[in-house]
């Protein structure tokens, strides 16, 4: 953002006197209006929100927007979720509204008037993605309710929330007076978890910035004190391993229930919901993964995402990095916090690599183009496995192999701990966006020591085989394979965003085909019981140690169906990472920094100069 402010001031820069004077009017437009947002949540318990808006435009017709999409890289559309949408003037007079697309509103109005728009939206997705109402509980991706006044976008916004019931608390990452939030810009003011209800809490201060911890519903089936252990953990070492705290408060919001799962980034927040009985979790992974972004994609930012165009995708090929690498490091930071253990760790990489070659597609799909590709993910027959990849897996596994790379290269010197600083001090800090892969190739390389241009184009640009025993072999390991007999259902299932567990790919022949299953049935229910989190949760109730025949309820074009699936035997290969009998001490010296988290410039890091 702060790259386009400098260009447009350079531009003005160059102008001649005469043209300035005639640009006066439109240098007095580009001081936006203030937009002031109320959410009504008298109709909360039956799923509904009553919007208002009002704003001021400078011309005769006022458009309002709808995102299509925000933070998952989505087309969602949610303008579906609109209805009655209004708009009045100054004296309450009604203002005439046109639809101009599916997600676009122009209202005709006078120059400098205000207006003010209302609509019903309908909050019915639950999870960090959604939004939902109900009775105990309203908890918002502002976006997906939120339209904004076109012109007015980069101007200052306010929101306040009407009618909460009287035991509710409300959370947002936003300074907030008199129960009105301020943020200065429509993309600032809903980059923050929203959620409101009879919630428990508690706070800890990290090194003098304060950090919240939400938790809901009150006295749910979770452990307060546990999960704010873990919180306490990842905010400290993450912080310490950035060398920054680029926040004064933090807020985690974490949902225990059975309706949806997943972890939701923003700038100074996450929406994490785990599972209803959650009694013994520590809720590791998704901390420290959302953690992360904290840096990761919130102030470490491609150019690609940047600016932020709510009407269509902004299409990138740096979600292997986003995403991926933010994966990378939640492993990283629950290894380094006592979280997890180094054998846990490594048999995790194992696993990973062994789900990444069971795909066809690694060898056809690169980690740039799934992350372009990222947009197809709602379509069925992209997440077959011979045609997609997923730009977290390849991602997470490519940190590993560019973090061993840089530590081999520099004898443990230096690592990819020193690449994510470089990008935090040289971009975010900076406010400025990064050039995509050719930035994180030459930060990679300077901090490496030599070009690793090679490296780049066999890891991220095409898809060439990964040479897995060059890699794991800088830190005295090798790839063991197996062959396993396990049963197997013949089915590849994915968890397009919104639509639940979907069959994507059916081996021909196999138990799946002959159960009758389609591409695009929707799996619901195994044997009678419900599905509650996602794809590989319907992967071993299909196959769990049993020949017996399995009932499975799908849906198929809307109509409600049971298929009875036999499972049969399939012969898979696992991947193990294992030491190599009689290491190198380089080779020792790499392995001891990786799993330890460490360099030995940490060392001796006073006496080189960056
Ligand atoms: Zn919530
Ligand atoms: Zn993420």
């Amino acid at each position: 953002m702060s790259q386009i402010s400098a260009k447009k001031s350079r531009d003005l820069g160059s102008v001649k006197i005469p043209s300035l004077l005639l640009l006066l009017p439109l240098l007095l437009c580009g001081l936006q209006a203030q937009t002031h947002y109320e959410i009504d949540l008298s109709e909360a318990p039956s799923g509904w929100l009553l919007i208002t808006a009002e704003t001021t435009c400078t011309g005769e017709q006022c458009d309002f927007q709808m995102p299509v999409w925000s933070a998952t890289y989505q087309v969602r559309d949610f303008a579906k979720f609109i209805q009655e949408f209004r708009a009045s003037g100054a004296s309450k007079q009604p203002l005439d509204v046109r639809k101009v697309n599916p997600s676009r509103w122009r209202i005709r109005t006078q120059p400098g008037q205000p207006i003010k728009v209302r609509y019903r939206i309908l909050a019915d997705r639950p999870g960090p993605f959604g939004a939902y109402a109900d009775a105990e509980h309203v908890c918002l991706n502002l976006a997906q309710v939120l339209a904004y006044p076109v012109e007015n976008r980069d101007g200052p916004f306010t929101l306040r929330f009407r009618n909460t019931p009287r035991t509710w608390k409300t959370v947002l990452a936003l300074p907030s007076q008199h129960g009105r939030y301020h943020a200065p810009s429509y993309e600032r003011l809903i980059d923050t978890p929203a959620h409101l209800s009879d919630f428990d809490e508690t706070e800890f201060s990290h090194a003098g910035h304060t950090v919240r911890v939400v938790a809901h519903p009150r006295g749910g089936d979770f452990n307060l004190r546990l999960v704010t252990q873990t919180a306490k953990k990842v905010v400290s070492v993450a912080t310490a391993m950035m060398d920054d705290i680029p926040f004064d408060s933090y807020t985690f919001v974490y949902h225990f229930s059975d309706i949806a799962g997943g972890g939701m980034e923003y700038r100074n927040g996450t929406s994490i919901w785990g599972p209803g009985k959650c009694s013994d979790c520590p809720m590791s992974s998704l901390t420290a993964h959302e953690f992360f972004h904290l840096w990761n994609v919130k102030r470490i930012r491609p150019q690609s995402l940047e600016p932020i165009d709510f009407t269509q995708p902004n299409i990138t090929p740096s979600l292997w990095f986003a995403e991926g690498i933010t994966s990378t490091y939640g492993q990283y930071i629950q290894l380094r916090a006592g979280l997890s253990s180094e054998a846990e760790f490594i048999g995790r990489i194992g696993r990973l690599i062994t789900r990444y070659q069971a795909r066809p597609a690694s060898a056809t799909q690169s980690a740039e183009e799934s992350s372009i590709d990222a947009w197809l993910e709602r379509y069925p027959a992209y997440g077959r496995n011979d045609r997609s990849i997923s730009y977290y897996m390849k991602g997470q596994v490519l940190g590993y192999l560019l973090d061993l790379t840089i530590r081999h290269a520099t004898l443990n010197r230096r690592g990819l701990d020193d690449v994510m600083q470089a990008l935090n001090q040289e971009y975010a800090r900076k406010g400025r966006v990064y050039e995509d892969t050719d930035a994180i190739e030459r930060i990679s390389s300077r901090v490496a020591g030599r070009d690793l241009a090679p490296e780049f184009r066999k890891l991220v640009r095409t898809a060439e085989p990964i040479d897995w025993d060059h890699y794991l072999g800088l830190a005295g390991y090798r790839l063991d394979i197996a062959e396993r007999a396990r049963l197997g259902a013949g089915l590849t299932l994915s968890n397009p965003p919104g639509l639940g567990v979907v069959v994507s790919g059916i081996e021909p022949g196999g138990p799946g085909e002959q159960a009758g299953f389609r591409r695009g049935d929707r799996v619901y229910r195994v044997n009678r019981r419900r599905i509650t989190s996602g794809a590989n949760e319907v992967e071993k109730r299909l196959t769990r140690g049993t020949s017996r025949k399995v009932a499975v309820a799908i849906e198929r074009d809307g109509a409600p169906l049971t298929l009875e699936l036999q499972p049969r035997e399939v012969i898979e290969k696992v991947y193990q990472i294992v030491e190599l009998e009689s290491p190198t001490k380089l080779q020792l010296k790499v392995r001891r920094g990786w799993l330890e988290g460490r360099t030995e410039m940490a060392l001796d890091g006073a006496l080189t100069s960056h």
